[in-house]
């Protein structure tokens, strides 16, 4: 098949989460499976100044009508590392020449309708301009939520393109929705009689997520379970009703993991490398080297637990906060990597201020940061609230760092509670807790910590998941069954419109 993504993140060239990786390693493993896939992206800041992937120019421009304005981008090309996969880059300076990917210290930029309709538009644009006829157009969260409406309100009947392609979005975090004022309709280009409630409306305001999950031929999200929360008002972030009127048409794919990337076999950033046969020894040296970098206390008898993401309420950093002081009694040692809300920031720098030699707070982006957390701590909390996959569970599984999780979306879907029965059967890989509540989560902890004293019991656990295999080519093969049903189904309306008419 040929694939045409559109996406506002790829790994290593822009990434601000999960999203990013996703792209960064999916458009991949399709073309492994004999595909042609390619991506398209804006030409950001991060992406002219990136040292790791050539950027090659092209002849061609696009030029899309934004509201009374034409605007234009030339557009370059880079391969994607270690693949064939072409991205063409839209180069707007404008839109995408700037310090972030979606705002700055915490806001999004004023103009994101703006710089993302010119996006969608543009990779529609392009893909006609390439005569590309994809089989696929595959788009990834409300930054790309208007090509499907494109394709189907636009191109199809103006230009006879796309007439066999078939769209999927895919659904990363139902969170983030592209909610605009109605006016930013103008600049869509699209007529304003497609502004009502079953299509791009919605309370009012032009819903770029929602036109998406009306318009595109197939919906996918990035867990099993969290396809099915997001049809619940609890988890529907409003969309639940939308999001049921297509349930047969949605699908919960698990992500993969990037081995290539995420292996403490292999891992560049760490000190010593391991695997499941040498884990005891690798940990011991790699936590050792991360304690003494923190400022920690070094000591390998202090189990050292570590959370990495956004600092957003999504994940959970609130329900921590109310227990921070009753974990760290406990003789934990505690580090956290993230970015974000202001609210959290100051309060972990103040924790740690408060527990030196107990509590580091890194309060940046640090990717080799990242990976030397996984490798040197012994426990991965992710309390989140809600979760629609979640990676760094994946990497704690592989570094053998024992996630203690909420049992949401993604989580619950990797991660297997210990118990006597999983112990037992050898499935055990963490330590999962239902309730957003304060007790919940240290009633877990305190189960972790119980194993942690017990080496034959927590070494057994660490292997589980270690050997678990989370890579890509399973959850690609996913997406091509996906691909596959949907282009079925459109062949097959195809032939009863004809034979109608
Ligand atoms: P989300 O997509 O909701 O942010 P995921 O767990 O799916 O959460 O993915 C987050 C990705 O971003 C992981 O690869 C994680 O390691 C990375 N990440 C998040 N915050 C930071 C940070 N401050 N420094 C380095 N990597 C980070």
């Amino acid at each position: 098949m040929r694939i045409a993504m559109a996406a506002p993140e790829m790994a290593p060239l822009a990434k601000v989460g999960g999203l990013g990786d996703v792209l960064g390693a999916l458009p991949a493993a399709l073309e492994k499976l004999g595909h042609e896939v390619s991506v398209v992206l804006p030409f950001y800041r991060q992406v002219a100044q990136n040292e790791t992937v050539p950027i090659r120019p092209t002849v061609h421009v696009v030029t899309v009508p934004i509201g009374t304005r034409k605007v234009w981008a030339r557009v370059h090309r880079a391969t994607l590392p270690d693949s064939g996969v072409e991205v063409y880059l839209i180069d707007c300076p404008e839109y995408y020449d700037r310090p972030e990917i979606y705002g700055t210290g915490g806001r999004d930029y004023k103009d994101n309708a703006e710089r993302f309709v010119f996006l969608c538009r543009a990779a529609v644009e392009l893909w006609r301009l390439l005569e590309l006829s994809p089989d696929v157009i595959h788009v990834h969260d409300w930054p790309t939520g208007l090509i499907p409406v494109y394709v189907a309100e636009m191109y199809r009947p103006r230009y006879g393109c796309f007439d066999r392609t078939v769209t999927v979005l895919t659904i990363h975090n139902l969170a983030y929705q592209g909610q605009f004022w109605h006016w930013d309709m103008v600049l869509t280009g699209l007529d304003w009689q497609l502004f009502h409630w079953q299509k791009l409306e919605f309370q009012g305001h032009l819903n770029f997520l929602k036109a998406a999950i009306v318009y595109a031929d197939g919906i996918t999200t990035v867990s099993r379970t969290y396809a099915r929360e997001i049809l619940t008002p609890e988890y529907g972030h409003g969309l639940d009703a939308v999001l049921r009127s297509r349930a047969d048409r949605l699908w919960g794919i698990i992500n993969g993991v990037d081995y290539r990337i995420w292996n403490p076999a292999t891992d560049p950033h760490i000190p010593c490398r391991y695997g499941p046969e040498t884990v005891r020894e690798g940990k011991r040296a790699c936590k050792a080297a991360l304690q003494q970098e923190l400022g920690l206390e070094v000591r390998a008898d202090r189990p050292l637990i570590a959370q990495i993401g956004r600092l957003d309420p999504q994940k959970g950093w609130d329900l921590v906060q109310s227990v921070a002081e009753q974990l760290l009694e406990r003789g934990v040692q505690y580090v956290a990597l993230g970015t974000g809300q202001t609210q959290y920031e100051q309060w972990l720098r103040a924790l740690a201020c408060e527990h030196p030699g107990q509590v580091a707070a890194l309060i940046r982006f640090d990717e080799p940061m990242a990976h030397r957390i996984e490798a040197g701590a012994d426990m991965f909390l992710m309390p989140s609230r809600f979760e629609p996959c979640g990676l760094n569970q994946l990497y704690s599984l592989k570094y053998g760092t024992v996630p203690i999780v909420r049992a949401v979306g993604g989580l619950a879907d990797t991660v297997t509670d210990t118990t006597d029965e999983t112990l037992a059967n050898g499935t055990a890989t963490g330590f999962v807790f239902r309730e957003y509540e304060p007790e919940a989560l240290l009633a877990a902890v305190d189960r972790a910590l119980r194993c942690y004293r017990d080496a034959a019991c927590w070494w057994q656990i660490v292997r589980n998941g270690m050997i678990q295999d989370w890579s890509w080519e399973r959850t690609a093969r996913e997406y091509e069954r996906v691909y596959e049903e949907l282009r079925r189904v459109r062949a097959d309306q195809a032939t009863v419109v004809s034979t109608e008419t």
